[in-house]
C-alpha cells in the first residue's frame, strides 16, 4: 500500500512498524457543539485508511480523542449553566450517533482529555527538566519552540522569522518568544470552577499537549500513522512532535502523517466560525440519509478539496440507486447459487475488482475506485441483459460488491437506527407489559410494526428490529 506522507511529502510504501500490525491516531472532536460534514469528511478519511488497512490484512489500532476541556467547551459549558461534564456529555453521544449514522467503523479506544490530566502533567514536566519549557510569571508553562531542532519540519516552515527573539502584542507578553504556546493555562477567571491542581498551581492543559499524552500512552512513543485535516498540521501536529520528541527523545514520533483537504462551500473552508455549514441533522431533515453523505464524501480524493453542493447529495442518491438496482438483477439470477473462489468469477468482474485494489492501495484512490465500481456495474448490467450470466457468474459479483463495500461502507445499506419516538413507544410497552396490562402492550407492538420496527423479546429485554420488506 502507498501513502501520502505529510512530512516528506511524498507517497511512500507503507511499511508498519511491527509487521502485520497498525497503530494510529485521529485528533477527535472537540466536544462543544454538533460536529458538521466538514469534520466528517476528516473521520470519513480516517475510516476508509483504516477499512483499506484491513483489507489488506492489516490489525488495527485506531485511538481518536475527544477534546472536552478548552476555551470553547469551558465556554459553552458556562453559558448553559452546567458543569463542563454534562455539557460535553451531551455531544459526546450525538458524536458517536452521527459516526454511526454515516457507518464509520468504531475506533479501537475513545480517550477523553479530562481523564489524562495527570499524564499531561508528567509530559510537562518532562519538558521543563529538559528546558523545552519555561514557567511564566503567571503560573503557565509555555514550550520554547527554539531549543527543538526539528521544529517546522511536518508544515515545511521557515523558522528565521519565528527564532527571532521578538516581543510581541500585549495578550502574548508572558511568552518569551511569538512561536511558543501554551502546555498548561495558569486558571483565570473565565475558567470558572474548570481547574487541576499542578506542580506550578493551579489551571489546565493546553489543546495540544492532549493529543501528545494520549497517543503515548495508548500507542507508544513511536507509532505508526496520525491523521487529521490539513488544518491540523501547523501548530497543532508540529507542536505535538516538538512535544512528545522533545519529552521522550524517541524519534520518530509519528512515521506518517496524513492529512485530508477540507470540505468548502463557494470556495471557503466550512466551519462554524463563518458559518457555512451543516450538521448531519440539518441534512436528515432535508430528507438526505447517512449513506446519500457518505457517498459525497468519499467521491472525491481525499487530499483534494471537496466542494459541497445539494446537487452532490442527489447525485449520490441516484449512482447508489443503480448500485441497489444492479445488485437486485444479480440476486434474482444468483438465485442460491454458492460463491465458488475468485477464479470463477468471469472477467467482467475480476478487471474491476482488481482495479478497484489496486487504486485504493494507491494513496486511497476512491474516485477511481468507484469508477472500477461503475465499470462492474455497467459490464455486468450488459452482460445481465444479453442472458449471458450463470448463477455461479451472478454470486461472484455479489460477492465483488460486498469486497468493495468492506473498504467503502456505503454500497449495502446499513441496519436503520431507532429514532428517539421508537424507543419511546418500545419503553411504554414494556411498562404497559410489567403493569400487565397486555391490551395496550399489543397496540404499541402494533403502532412500531406500523413505523417499520418489529419487537423482539430476549433474556435483555425487548429490542427493534427493522421490518422487512
Ligand atoms: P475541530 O473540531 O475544529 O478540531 O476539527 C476536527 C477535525 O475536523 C480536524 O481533523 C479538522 O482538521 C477537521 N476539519 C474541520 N473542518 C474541516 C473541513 N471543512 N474540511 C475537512 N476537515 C475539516
Ligand atoms: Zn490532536
Amino acid at each position: 500500500m502507498k501513502v501520502f506522507n505529510t512530512y516528506s511529502r511524498q507517497v511512500e510504501d507503507f511499511q508498519p512498524i511491527e509487521a502485520g500490525q497498525v497503530r494510529m491516531y485521529t485528533c477527535g472532536p472537540t466536544v462543544y457543539n454538533y460536529a458538521h460534514i466538514g469534520n466528517f469528511r476528516a473521520y470519513m478519511f480516517e475510516d476508509i485508511l483504516r477499512r483499506q488497512l484491513r483489507a489488506e490484512g492489516y490489525a488495527v489500532k485506531q485511538v481518536m480523542n475527544l477534546t472536552d476541556v478548552d476555551d470553547k467547551t469551558i465556554r459553552g459549558s458556562r453559558a448553559a449553566g452546567v458543569s463542563l461534564q454534562a455539557f460535553t456529555a451531551r455531544f459526546k453521544q450525538a458524536f458517536f450517533e452521527d459516526l454511526k449514522r454515516l457507518n464509520i467503523e468504531p475506533a479501537e479506544l475513545y480517550p477523553a482529555a479530562t481523564d489524562h490530566i495527570p499524564e499531561m502533567i508528567v509530559l510537562i514536566e518532562k519538558l521543563l527538566a529538559a528546558g523545552h519549557a519555561y514557567r511564566s510569571e503567571d503560573g503557565s508553562i509555555y514550550y520554547r519552540v527554539k531549543t527543538f531542532e526539528g521544529y517546522g519540519r511536518l508544515a515545511h516552515l521557515d523558522m528565521g522569522g519565528l527564532k527571532a527573539e521578538a516581543r510581541v502584542s500585549q495578550d502574548e507578553y508572558d511568552k518569551e518568544n511569538v512561536g511558543d504556546f501554551a502546555l498548561w493555562k495558569a486558571w483565570d477567571d473565565a475558567d470558572g470552577e474548570v481547574v487541576w491542581d499542578s506542580p506550578w498551581g493551579r489551571g489546565r492543559p493546553g489543546w495540544h499537549i492532549e493529543c501528545s499524552a494520549m497517543s503515548i500512552k495508548h500507542l507508544g512513543e513511536s507509532f505508526d500513522i496520525h491523521t487529521g485535516g490539513i488544518d491540523n498540521i501547523f501548530p497543532h501536529h508540529e507542536n505535538e512532535i516538538a512535544q512528545s520528541e522533545g519529552a521522550t527523545g524517541c524519534h520518530p514520533f509519528v512515521r506518517y502523517w496524513m492529512h485530508c483537504g477540507y470540505l468548502v462551500v463557494d470556495g471557503s473552508k466550512m466551519s462554524k466560525s463563518l458559518g457555512n455549514f451543516h450538521t448531519l441533522r440539518d441534512l436528515f431533515e432535508r430528507g438526505y440519509t447517512g449513506r446519500d453523505v457518505r457517498y459525497v464524501l468519499l467521491s472525491a480524493h481525499y487530499r483534494q478539496a471537496l466542494n459541497f453542493t445539494f446537487a452532490a447529495l442527489d447525485g449520490a442518491r441516484s449512482a447508489l440507486a443503480r448500485v441497489d438496482e444492479f445488485r437486485g438483477r444479480l440476486a434474482e439470477t444468483a438465485g442460491a447459487a454458492p460463491v465458488t473462489g475468485a477464479g470463477a468469477a468471469p472477467a467482467w468482474v475480476r478487471a474491476p475488482l482488481a482495479a478497484f485494489r489496486a487504486a485504493m492501495n494507491e494513496d486511497l484512490n476512491t474516485p477511481e475506485a468507484l469508477a472500477a465500481l461503475f465499470a462492474l456495474v455497467a459490464d455486468g448490467n450488459r452482460a445481465l441483459s444479453q442472458g449471458g450470466v450463470s448463477a455461479g457468474e451472478a454470486a461472484a459479483a455479489l460477492q465483488a460488491l460486498r469486497d468493495m463495500d468492506r473498504v467503502l461502507g456505503v454500497l449495502e445499506a446499513p441496519e436503520p437506527v431507532p429514532d428517539a419516538e421508537a424507543l419511546r413507544l418500545l419503553d411504554a410497552r414494556t411498562q404497559a407489559r410489567a403493569a400487565r396490562n397486555w391490551a395496550e402492550a399489543d397496540r404499541i407492538r402494533n403502532a412500531l410494526a406500523a413505523s417499520g420496527w418489529d419487537v423482539r423479546d430476549g433474556p435483555e429485554g425487548a429490542k427493534l428490529k427493522p421490518r422487512r420488506a
